[in-house]
């Protein structure tokens, strides 16, 4: 088992830092026995770059829905807005989607220790 910093992000999500300490188990010079342990834990100001991607999108969205209301509001005439705007709503649903997967994925990937 050898020892790793762990960087920790205010949205809960965490990477690996760097490299600290060996264990007797290592092999080989300059490798390590894949087994990794935190040696420290880092707290990191900021959301990890998949969730700040995820809120970017969410604002994008929540500024698509804000004009929805305002079009709606103004009758029939912004109709083929609205529906390019739906169109944007649910082309980033999908990609926030899709982003949560790979969160969660990346989650289970460094989750395990071998
Ligand atoms: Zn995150």
């Amino acid at each position: 088992m050898c020892f790793f910093d762990q960087h920790r992000f205010v949205c809960g999500d965490w990477k690996w830092g760097h490299f600290r300490q060996h264990c007797n188990r290592e092999y080989r010079m300059g490798e390590t026995c894949g087994m990794k342990l935190v040696m420290q834990t880092y707290p990191v100001g900021q959301k990890c770059k998949l969730c700040e991607k995820i809120d970017t999108k969410m604002r994008r969205r929540q500024a698509e829905v804000e004009r929805i209301s305002r079009w709606n509001r103004e009758g029939s005439k912004f109709r083929a807005s609205i529906e390019k705007s739906t169109d944007i709503i649910r082309l980033l649903d999908s990609e926030i989607y899709e982003l949560g997967c790979e969160r969660s994925r990346r989650l289970q990937g460094i989750g395990s220790a071998h």
